[in-house]
């Protein structure tokens, strides 16, 4: 009784009390007993290591030789006093008042026979077969609104005119993928996100779906595409007003008008509040001169910018002399002979790691003046009497409300990424299941590569994480779809993080296809190579990563400060240190080494334990700011010695989301091999990131190493049953063979 009331996490004051009143009351017990049982029923004075490990092993030897499959707890300890010897007269074990006190017992702690029985006959669990499942149904569950809807692209892709190809010159792929874009553009996907009026059809989800289905095909393409519709098409539309819209969003939609998002500079990337290419209204002509003030503050990396007319230049806006702040103006590059215009420089970026079918380059300006109506004015403008005016007055708010609206970018990103990472297992997994190498008996077949237990190690922790991520990267594109003012703060941390924590992804996943392929990997026919030099870059444009996860932990401290009414940042860190010594106390002590399976598979064991470190790092990291700042340290010095824990809290925080909103989203899928086979999955993914933190829980003692060892048994258990059904797994991707194009991955 003492080893399931501890074992399982329920010795509650109030339970405590019961059992201490029972144990008063028990006749069988002599006052020594009772002493003893009292001091177990206390929840400050838990039973020693070595008391409760001992209980463990009878109880678990005992199991092992009898069958005690339908007993209940009680017949159970009887039979176990009984064989034991502990006690010499059967009245002790038989009698009805025992019986009675037993029962009890039992309720007040609040365990039933089930829980009961799993816990106490920890088995080798036979490993099964992941469920059965219909890959349709499993395709239809990862694409959901959209199965119809990719299938029809994925058509489009597969057909000759599309076919995938190696451009070793980069002026061939761009041209080819120029074709392409304004092929997309012609059957009217360029203009989606737009209003019906300007070609298009309001729907950014579409545009997602859209998105992330390109991710499969040529990447060079899916990001010309992007910067085209998404960036240019989308700094006018949500940063400009009806004016630049009925101008301009038909002929962007069709790609008929080419152009670029001109943002980072040679001299400020991350840091694009830094940048120095300035916007200067001349009430004398009523235009604006664009300029760029030296070499190193041109405009680097500008996707498009070989191809492009025109340009949503950043900008500092200046007015009268006064800096607004940074600000997107429209900017013709080139007249209809693609000759650049006067007072534009443009080179060419050159070859690049991966991505070479997108034509990055350079640009400066020289005083190139634009008409004032070129201001995208949606959140400043300049009046006719030549000032300056703002629906927002702080500046800082302006700024990130503006970016705030590009956010759309962070969402499609990994998106793209993810269905890059598909392909690269689908690619591997297929290979990996058709590949020998040695035979384990001499005159046998050789071992399939996907039979050793390191492959399955390799690439099948990494499928479940691409199923998790497709789930939640769902949810950030809903959640950015019905964004509110309300929430749209929480959502660009969301899709910050989101972003960053998928992209890593990509490319880890992609690295390990590509070696877990061998030698093969390594061919350009194969695209492992293409694919990983093709999305490396995802980790850093829209938003470097690692800025971002910062930008996502700043988010959380602050979350704080609001519920506190800007009490200050002191107040925070107080009611952090609060909660989390509450998490604490309602923690009970032998949790930490309840290692059955059963307990680690359930989905609120691992939901807990990702709580837990969000939560503890969430408390440390303040703690740790709190006793700088009581040095007299600023509260953004305070943040910047803290960057490295930092990191580690937004991780924490988005690997916490991720699960969190895979278990609800799978709980809904209505075919139920489906649900019991994401099920798994989402098990995998959560241990094996339990596994991949365990130094943190072991330093914290969370867990103890017995459990950290049950989980990494339960990992490669798990790794087992999800390859058995590998091959439907990366099926329901539903990836043509014309886009997966590989030959190792094709049936021989
Ligand atoms: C292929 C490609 C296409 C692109 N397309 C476009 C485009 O179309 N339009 C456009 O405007 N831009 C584009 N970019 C630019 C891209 O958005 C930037 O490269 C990106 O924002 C990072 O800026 P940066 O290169 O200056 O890096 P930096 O900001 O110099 O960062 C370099 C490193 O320093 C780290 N770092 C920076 N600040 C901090 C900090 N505060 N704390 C800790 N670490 C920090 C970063 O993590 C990173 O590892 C493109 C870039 C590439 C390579």
């Amino acid at each position: 009784m003492f080893y399931v009331g501890w074992a399982d996490g329920v010795l509650s004051p109030e339970e405590s009390r019961k059992i201490k009143e029972k144990i008063s009351t028990l006749n069988i017990l002599t006052l020594e007993d009772k002493v003893i049982a009292t001091h177990w029923s206390t929840p400050t004075n838990p039973p020693s290591d070595e008391i409760y490990q001992y209980w463990q092993y009878i109880i678990s030897e005992y199991c092992k030789t009898h069958n005690v499959d339908s007993k209940s707890i009680i017949e159970l300890g009887m039979m176990l006093a009984r064989d034991c010897n502990q006690c010499d007269d059967p009245q002790y074990w038989t009698n009805d008042e025992t019986k009675a006190a037993l029962q009890d017992l039992q309720s007040s702690m609040g365990s039933t026979n089930a829980e009961v029985a799993e816990l106490l006959q920890d088995k080798e669990e036979e490993v099964s077969v992941i469920a059965d499942f219909e890959i349709k149904e499993m395709t239809k569950a990862l694409d959901k609104k959209y199965t119809d809807y990719k299938a029809k692209i994925k058509k489009l892709l597969s057909y000759p005119e599309f076919r995938l190809q190696n451009f070793p010159v980069k002026e061939n792929y761009r041209e080819h993928t120029l074709q392409w874009t304004k092929a997309l553009a012609d059957q009217g996907f360029g203009a989606l996100a737009f209003a019906p009026e300007y070609g298009g059809e309001n729907d950014m989800d579409k545009y997602a779906a859209l998105f992330d289905t390109l991710g499969y095909h040529d990447l060079s393409l899916a990001i010309k595409f992007g910067v085209q519709f998404g960036l240019f098409g989308g700094s006018i539309n949500w940063l400009g007003t009806k004016r630049h819209h009925d101008k301009y969003l038909t002929d962007t939609g069709k790609a008929t008008l080419l152009g670029c998002f001109a943002m980072t500079e040679t001299g400020h990337g991350s840091n694009v509040r830094g940048l120095q290419t300035t916007a200067t209204y001349d009430s004398a002509t009523d235009e604006i001169i664009i300029h760029t003030p030296t070499e190193e503050d041109g405009k680097e990396y500008i996707g498009n910018a070989i191809h492009s007319t025109m340009a949503s230049v950043f900008a500092q806006l200046i007015v009268d002399g006064e800096n607004h702040g940074v600000h997107a103006v429209l900017v013709p590059l080139r007249n209809e002979k693609h000759e650049l215009l006067p007072g534009v420089r443009v080179e060419d970026c050159g070859y690049k790691i991966g991505l070479n079918g997108v034509d990055n380059g350079r640009i400066w300006f020289s005083n190139v003046r634009v008409p004032k109506e070129n201001l995208l004015n949606k959140f400043g403008d300049i009046n006719d009497k030549g000032r300056y005016t703002s629906p927002i007055k702080n500046p800082s708010r302006r700024f990130f409300t503006m970016l705030g609206t590009l956010v759309g970018g962070r969402v499609c990103v990994p998106r793209a990424g993810l269905s890059a990472a598909k392909t690269g297992l689908s690619i591997a997994i297929k290979h990996c299941l058709q590949r020998r190498q040695f035979e384990t008996k001499p005159g046998e077949q050789e071992m399939l590569l996907l039979d050793y237990p390191t492959h399955q190690r390799r690439l099948m922790p990494l499928l479940a994480k691409s199923y998790v991520l497709s789930f939640g990267l769902d949810y950030l594109t809903d959640r950015f779809v019905q964004r509110s003012e309300k929430d749209i703060r929480e959502i660009e941390s969301l899709a910050a993080g989101m972003k960053a924590y998928s992209t890593w992804f990509t490319t880890a996943a992609l690295q390990e296809a590509r070696e877990s392929c061998g030698g093969k990997g390594y061919l350009s026919e194969n695209r492992l190579g293409q694919l990983k030099a093709d999305t490396e870059i995802f980790t850093t444009f829209e938003g470097d990563n690692t800025v971002l996860m910062l930008l996502v932990s700043k988010g959380l401290l602050s979350n704080f400060s609001k519920e506190f009414h800007d009490d200050g940042f002191m107040a925070v860190l107080r009611m952090l240190g609060n909660q989390f010594s509450t998490l604490v106390m309602e923690q009970n002590p032998f949790t930490k080494r309840k290692s059955e399976s059963a307990y680690l598979l359930s989905g609120h064991f691992q939901m807990a334990t990702f709580r837990y470190r969000e939560q503890k790092l969430l408390y440390s990291v303040s703690q740790r700011m709190r006793g700088l700042i009581k040095q007299k340290m600023s509260s953004s010095d305070a943040f910047l010695r803290c960057q490295t824990h930092l990191l580690q809290l937004a991780e924490a925080f988005i690997e916490r989301t991720f699960l969190e909103q895979y278990i609800a989203q799978t709980k809904l899928v209505s075919d139920k091999s489906t649900r019991a086979a994401l099920k798994e999955m989402g098990q995998l993914y959560a241990l094996h990131t339990i596994e991949s933190h365990k130094d943190f829980y072991l330093e914290s003692e969370y867990m103890s190493p017995a459990k950290t060892k049950a989980i990494r048994r339960l990992v490669d258990k798990l790794c087992l049953q999800v390859r058995n059904q590998a091959d439907a797994l990366v099926e329901a991707f539903d990836i043509p063979d014309e886009i997966l194009s590989a030959p190792i991955a094709l049936k021989k």
